[in-house]
């Protein structure tokens, strides 16, 4: 699996702190550390392409749902 998150960076051009903190999650969660949704507190989990309609890291209720565009 090959992740550019300079790709996700440009995804994100709204909100520099937002921006900020996804990456930090995205990172951690790519690093297999445990991350909890904030809305839900639920686990949140990496979907590759294969996997989901687009990658990303996603919570089980959907609160989440941050997209990686791995194309
Ligand atoms: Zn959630």
């Amino acid at each position: 699996m090959s992740l550019d998150l300079s790709k996700f960076a440009a995804l994100q051009k709204s909100s520099k702190q937002s921006f900020f903190q996804q990456k930090k999650l995205v990172t951690q969660v790519l690093a297999g550390q445990k991350v909890l949704c904030q809305e839900c507190q639920q686990p949140l989990k990496f979907s590759s392409s294969e996997q989901a309609e687009h990658s990303g890291i996603f919570c089980p209720k959907g609160c989440t749902d941050i997209q990686l565009d791995c194309s």
